[in-house]
């Protein structure tokens, strides 16, 4: 295990998108929480949304004077395999779970947890099924409160990785959720809890940016800046369907050929199978010169998505199973409609057609493309639904008062 080290926050700059009411609950209970020590464990410091939200979280936690660490496991590619495999059959994957493979898991949860052992908390959140086996290694004497944060979608996962799962996760005191359907199995479960993710407003990739200092960021990476641009931003997995999403393209194009796309992902280190579905978008776009497919090893970082996705004349998160989405609630922040699959965690961000849209199938997708394209006022009017509605739902100081507000339960 490892300790991360996050940036700093300013606690106090977020009350402008505090009302009045909830600044006092916030203070009620930090208060309440003072001197308490916090502990999160996942499995990455880079790439996706888990990392994404702690690097956030973290600090914002810390300058409102809690006393919260971030761990991150340590694995290798033997490791990340299995649990890449895990994460795929939990959202529903065929896969026979090999005795071989929970060796491997047992085998790294249980010398991350000695690692770790050493450290009193009062509250420790794992997140995912990576760390999730580590309880068991950690002697049962300790005075923490372990509670596991699931991001993904558990709704109808496979069964033999459930069953597996669910003997670790019946051992933590809470069970936390980001939709009530993604609950598998209520019974085996001691609390259950449902927190939605967040973004912070004043992150890199979510500060306000000028149209015109995006542009040209966006033009750096070959876009050009006079023509429409729609976009996703996401890893590429099966899951965000990424070719869906140049089919949907190559759809538009045909009617509106001035449109380019840009498809945005970053590599995770415990994303073994990036690299292979990134080779196969890049085959499905071919030499169509209008598609920029760049990584972060091409120099995106968190300006740049801000800027791609602040650029973007309509941002797609086109996904077949989706945790939440994040960069949905990214996109809709800058005020640029948002079109998402209608899946999992996109459902509780977009009302479709009032604050973006939700689509099935890769036609749909392309139709509301056109629809928004050929229509500006409908897409400025959707696009400032888009961002009032994570204003109020889906901002970081929401996030950690629902944190908060659990420990607080879990005293009574
Ligand atoms: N992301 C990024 N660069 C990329 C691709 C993704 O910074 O090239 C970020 C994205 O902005 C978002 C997170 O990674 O903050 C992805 O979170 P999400 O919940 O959308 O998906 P996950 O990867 O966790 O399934």
């Amino acid at each position: 295990m490892r300790k991360v080290k996050t940036g700093v926050k300013n606690y106090r700059q977020y009350s402008e998108f505090l009302n009045h009411d909830t600044e006092i609950e916030m203070d009620y209970y930090i208060k309440k929480n003072n001197g308490k020590k916090i502990a999160m464990i996942n499995a990455t410091s880079f790439g996706g949304g888990v990392a994404e939200i702690l690097h956030s979280l973290v600090p914002l936690a810390k300058s409102a004077g809690l006393v919260i660490d971030w761990w991150n496991m340590e694995g290798t590619d033997e490791f990340y395999k299995v649990t890449k495999m895990m994460h795929n059959c939990l959202q529903g994957m065929e896969h026979e779970l090999t005795a071989k493979e929970k060796e491997i898991y047992l085998k790294y949860n249980k010398k991350n947890a000695e690692a770790f052992a050493d450290e009193e908390y009062d509250y420790i959140i794992v997140h995912d099924p990576q760390p999730a086996a580590m309880i068991d290694y950690i002697p049962k004497s300790r005075k923490a409160k372990w509670l596991w944060r699931c991001h993904i979608d558990t709704s109808a996962p496979n069964e033999e990785y459930w069953r597996f799962l669910a003997g670790f996760i019946k051992k933590y005191e809470a069970c936390i959720f980001t939709m009530e359907e993604f609950i598998y199995e209520k019974a085996v479960l001691s609390n259950v809890a449902i927190i939605t993710p967040s973004i912070d407003p004043f992150s890199k990739k979510n500060i306000p940016l000028a149209e015109e200092e995006a542009k040209e960021i966006t033009g750096r990476f070959g876009i050009d800046v006079n023509r429409p641009l729609i976009s996703q931003v996401s890893r590429f997995d099966p899951w965000k369907d990424p070719l869906g999403v140049i089919e949907a393209y190559k759809i538009v194009k045909k009617e509106y050929p001035s449109v380019q796309l840009a498809l945005i992902g970053s590599m995770a280190s415990d994303d073994p199978e990036g690299w292979e579905y990134l080779y196969r978008t890049l085959r499905r776009a071919g030499e169509d010169y209008d598609i920029e497919i760049i990584t972060n090893f091409n120099g995106v970082s968190d300006l740049e998505v801000n800027a791609f996705q602040t650029a973007s004349d309509v941002i797609l998160q086109k996904s077949i199973k989706e945790g939440f989405g994040l960069t949905v609630a990214e996109g809709m922040w800058k005020g640029v409609p948002v079109i998402g699959g209608r899946v999992g965690g996109i459902k509780l961000q977009i009302d479709d057609g009032i604050n973006g849209y939700l689509a099935d199938t890769v036609e749909e997708c392309a139709e509301r493309i056109l629809t928004l394209l050929r229509n500006m006022a409908l897409a400025v009017e959707i696009g400032e639904a888009g961002k009032e509605k994570v204003r109020a739902k889906f901002l970081i100081t929401s996030h950690l008062l629902n944190y908060l507000k659990l420990f607080e339960q879990l005293e009574d």
